[in-house]
């Protein structure tokens, strides 16, 4: 999966957030999208998966040639994008197991793969297995009063399940707990084995230092200023936000 943002620009309100991305990811690589607090990273993400509240104003984003800012969330799943907070809602009534369950049929009928229910309870136990999870996890209702560790641990075991070509995982900012982010990375280096891609949002480096990033984009006021390698999030780290804005002549 080939993914090329295009000159995107987006508003909130009457503020503008992004003025003018461009960016490229594909499948097989991993992606770190780092950049100081406000700098548009999660309203990026946002766009990406659709959320209505984003206003784009300008641009677009392809997938494979095809554009997606018009699609619905799930259509964009059904594309093998995956997007973490896609479902931040709790819902009434439906199980961990049941949404999971619904989710990868979806997603394998998209490629064209049944799924018989003995094949996926064998496939949800070895992941929840992998994770650390415990059995009762799929009993419980739907995100009704997670802790944030647990709803790290739904998104990724979801994450694996469903075998996506290409996510986005915008972290907090205030930070992951470690074992929230051993989580995250033991998925995500799993499935790069395969040809999985992914946009790691963060605005410290610690989460690189388990998910070595293939490329390293800086963010900010709503642009991309740079990109490299790995060793730019080593620069980052010494030299801190404010060598990226003299270097790029960014005022504020
Ligand atoms: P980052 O994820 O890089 O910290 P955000 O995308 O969250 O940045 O925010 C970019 C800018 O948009 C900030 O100035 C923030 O205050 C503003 N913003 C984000 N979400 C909203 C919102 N729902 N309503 C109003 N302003 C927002
Ligand atoms: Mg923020
Ligand atoms: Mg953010």
């Amino acid at each position: 999966m080939k993914i090329e943002i295009r000159d995107l620009t987006a508003r909130i309100e009457d503020t503008p957030i992004l003025n003018g991305i461009n960016l490229e990811l594909e499948s097989g690589k991993i992606h770190a999208l780092m950049g100081p607090n406000g700098s548009g990273k999660s309203t990026l993400s946002n766009i990406i998966f659709g959320n209505p509240s984003y206003e784009v104003t300008g641009g677009e984003v392809l997938v494979d040639g095809q554009n997606i800012l018009d699609m619905e969330p799930h259509e964009r799943a059904r594309l093998g994008l995956f997007l973490a907070f896609q479902y931040p809602v709790e819902i009434p009534g439906v199980t961990v197991g049941r949404f999971l369950k619904r989710a990868v049929e979806i997603r394998r009928e998209a490629i064209g793969q049944e799924i018989t229910a003995k094949e996926y309870i064998k496939e949800l136990r070895a992941a929840m297995e992998f994770l650390d999870i415990d059995q009762q996890f799929i009993n419980r209702y739907l995100n009704q009063g997670f802790s944030g560790g647990e709803k790290k641990r739904m998104e990724i075991m979801q994450m694996m399940l469903m075998q996506p070509d290409f996510a986005v995982l915008d972290e907090t900012d205030s930070g992951l707990d470690i074992d929230a982010l051993q989580i995250v990375s033991k998925g995500v280096n799993k499935l790069r084995d395969g040809n999985f891609g992914a946009l790691i949002i963060t605005h410290y480096q610690r989460i690189l230092n388990y998910i070595r990033p293939d490329y390293v984009h800086i963010m900010y006021q709503g642009r991309i200023v740079t990109s490299g390698g790995e060793d730019l999030v080593t620069t980052l780290e010494e030299k801190g936000y404010d060598w990226v804005k003299q270097q790029y002549g960014i005022k504020e």
